[in-house]
């Protein structure tokens, strides 16, 4: 069972076609990885290869971990220096330590990837918080690969995080297999993290620092690098290096600025690809490897030495039909990728290294440059043998608290911050409420339709990064769904909030969202304060409501609503019922467009967005309950308390033509209530918003639009 060799053949480049304007603004993901391909220059010109990293890779990295936060800067300077004295006390010299150095210097380079909350969380990490934070060291080893880096600089960094005792690494890697550099740089990166101040602990003195040191001794770290460190600092008592790499401030230029922010959003997709997917590599026109992530290792079963430079992938990666069947010619996703200047995205099954066949979804990427020119080529996988249940979970907890899409906080964590916030305003007798702006994207259905999906996702990123630019007071900004932002501003009467959300929607206006087309969008923007009667739910509710009167005046413009008026005006605002009578079940299809087994995690954001109890999960259907049920049944009051119960039957999917490459999916929706309902009208309106939620958080549309629509 062989299929075709790989199609990226050095007659296709370098001088490939020029693929029409809409090809050149692909998906962001080809955008990021085509930058993140680009740090490693120009490879076939002279001297690039004898250069521990190109200089240019390196100034680019310094600057983004610069920008990311200068301290990290000062640590791994003073560590570089560290690790050089003690590495010439064991007898390094010459080019090993330019490597060594190079690896100091950007050992925590994968920091810039990862998020705040987790970076910058003060105190211990839960053990889930610091799978994602070991992320990092996955992230160093894509970003310097990517560079075309020394290999012994790769290998450095992303082995200093290893036990010497193989403890932490299954006892696979021990003692003196792993890297002298790396256990040079283990111990220095600690003895540098101790006798430094941190935000929740103290800095040690010199001594107390070495006695961690000991103990950790043929455990955790080396033994004879800790002698050889003793030896270096009795030799040339306090080095000057670390005094000063201390102080020093580099403050950036405005282009600096510019150029390290567009590399840490490389970094932030590179976050999502290694806690999301399951492996990627990158290859250029003519196939040669250079990058091939550690989840590429573990799923091929290659090595990234074996594979990175050769052309052709090193004919490595061998597709078939799911069926056994070999691919036929038109069907291999690279040559379809390259063809057709789209992404790909196929359910296939890819050869290992020991000859099994392994079901995956793959992403073929053609990454084009802004002139049209194809400059490579990205596969991203995620294993469809349902073999790495781990990896899902993971996933899953990272979609617990960020959207996926535009990074900013998602539906659940935002219901968080309000009960905190609520808790907070009551506990002070309502001294000075939070409030509410709630938007939603105008015609955004259009801006999907006219431009594609793709570049309604673009849109929506520049929507979140907008509004996250212009608020700085400690708003928390949050994804409710679909098109859809809520703003949560402590401490902010209504009047201050309506400015604020002003001020966004003129921003909004004004902003050209996506570079490359002159796209303009507008928003429409709700308000609501926080009310002494309110429950929390109750002024997202008003904010919501206030949302809809400024859509029905026209769209782009601002309302504010108290619950005063709405008590006044409710009878408008309030959809008529659609209700047939006696019909206490609903049926509905609903389509989406994504891979199915992504609606899993679309799903579950739903549910941790809802806190609904999840029933019977398998991949063909979900069932799930919503709702409090109290000592009373609760139907007619708040709709969390009107429980239904939910079962999704999710279709075959089917490829479409509408949306490149991507698969439509239909799922069937029964929705039926628990509990007697007295009013079919109240049940209605209940299921809609259940509708509407689910269509925002699969970003679906309906089968067809009659009452539920
Ligand atoms: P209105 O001015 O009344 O808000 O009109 P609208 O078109 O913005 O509103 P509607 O709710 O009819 O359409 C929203 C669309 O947003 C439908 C859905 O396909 C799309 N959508 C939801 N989530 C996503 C997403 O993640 N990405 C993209 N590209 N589109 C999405
Ligand atoms: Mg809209
Ligand atoms: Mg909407």
């Amino acid at each position: 069972m062989q299929t075709e060799q790989t199609p990226v053949h050095q007659d296709q480049a370098p001088r490939g076609p020029v693929y029409p304007v809409q090809a050149t603004h692909p998906m962001n993901s080809s955008r990021l990885l085509l930058e993140l391909m680009q740090l490693g220059g120009d490879r076939t010109s002279a001297g690039s290869f004898d250069s521990v990293i190109l200089r240019s890779a390196m100034r680019s990295l310094m600057l983004s971990l610069q920008y990311r936060d200068p301290g990290i800067v000062h640590h791994a300077r003073r560590v570089a220096a560290l690790s050089v004295g003690v590495a010439e006390q064991l007898g390094w010299d010459g080019r090993d330590l330019q490597i060594l150095e190079a690896a100091c210097l950007l050992h925590d380079i994968g920091k810039v990837g990862i998020p705040d909350i987790i970076l910058h969380k003060p105190g211990r990490l839960a053990p889930d918080e610091a799978e994602l934070m070991g992320l990092l060291y996955r992230l160093a080893g894509d970003v310097l690969q990517a560079c075309g880096a020394d290999s012994n600089v790769v290998q450095i960094v992303t082995q200093s995080q290893y036990h010497y005792n193989g403890a932490t690494h299954d006892f696979s890697v021990i003692g003196s297999d792993v890297h002298q550099g790396a256990r040079i740089l283990a111990v220095a990166d600690a003895y540098d993290s101790l006798v430094t101040s941190q935000v929740f602990r103290d800095a040690r003195s010199h001594d107390e620092a070495m006695d961690v040191l000991q103990r950790g001794a043929g455990s955790q770290y080396d033994g004879n690098v800790i002698s050889a460190m003793t030896r270096w600092f009795e030799f040339e008592q306090i080095p000057s290096e670390l005094q000063q790499a201390r102080h020093d401030q580099y403050q950036l230029s405005p282009e600096e600025i510019i150029e390290a922010g567009s590399l840490s959003h490389v970094f932030s997709y590179l976050y999502l690809l290694e806690s999301l997917y399951h492996g990627f590599y990158i290859a250029s026109t003519d196939g040669r490897v250079q990058v091939w992530n550690h989840g590429c290792e573990e799923l091929i079963g290659i090595s990234h030495d074996q594979i990175i430079g050769q052309p052709g992938l090193g004919g490595h990666i061998q597709y078939r039909k799911q069926s056994g069947q070999d691919l036929g010619i038109n069907e291999c996703p690279i040559r379809l990728a390259i063809e057709t200047g789209r992404t790909q995205s196929s359910e296939l099954q890819v050869r290992r290294a020991d000859g099994d066949w392994l079901s995956v979804e793959v992403q073929t990427l053609p990454l084009i440059d802004a002139a049209g020119q194809l400059q490579g080529v990205a596969e991203i996988f995620r294993d469809a043998s349902g073999g790495r249940e781990k990896g899902h979970y993971r996933d899953l907890r990272l979609m617990a608290s960020r959207d996926a899409l535009t990074h900013v906080a998602n539906r659940g964590e935002l219901k968080k911050r309000l009960d905190l916030e609520y808790n907070d305003c009551k506990e002070r007798e309502f001294e000075s409420p939070f409030s509410i702006i709630f938007l939603d994207v105008d015609h955004f259905k259009k801006c999907n339709d006219t431009y594609g999906h793709a570049a309604g996702d673009e849109v929506l990123i520049s929507v979140a990064r907008l509004l996250q630019h212009e608020m700085y007071s400690g708003e928390l900004v949050a994804r409710y769904g679909g098109e859809e932002f809520v703003v949560l501003c402590p401490e902010t009467p209504l009047d201050d909030a309506y400015q604020k959300a002003e001020r966004l929607r003129k921003a909004l206006e004004k902003a050209t969202v996506v570079k490359s087309d002159e796209f303009k969008i507008t928003a429409s923007f709700g308000v609501s304060q926080l009310e002494p009667t309110d429950e929390a739910d109750d002024v997202l509710q008003r904010a919501d409501k206030a949302l809809y009167v400024s859509k029905h005046q026209g769209r782009n413009r601002t309302s504010k609503i108290t619950s005063e008026q709405l008590r006044k005006h409710d009878p408008e605002m309030v959809k008529p019922s659609l209700a047939k009578p006696d019909e206490f079940v609903c049926d509905v299809v609903l389509k989406a467009c994504m891979a199915a087994d992504m609606i899993v995690y679309k799903l579950k954001a739903f549910v941790d967005g809802n806190g609904a109890k999840l029933g019977k999960v398998n991949a063909k259907s979900v069932e799930m309950r919503l709702g409090t049920r109290g000592l009373l049944s609760g139907w007619g009051k708040t709709a969390d308390k009107q429980p239904v119960d939910i079962k999704l039957e999710i279709g075959d999917s089917r490829t479409t033509t509408q949306r490149g490459a991507n698969r439509l999916v239909e799922i069937h929706v029964r929705i039926t209530p628990i509990g007697r309902v007295r009013k079919v009208d109240v049940f209605k309106t209940r299921c809609r918003c259940v509708l509407k939620d689910l269509r925002q958080y699969l970003a679906a549309d309906f089968d067809d639009m009659s009452e539920w629509g």
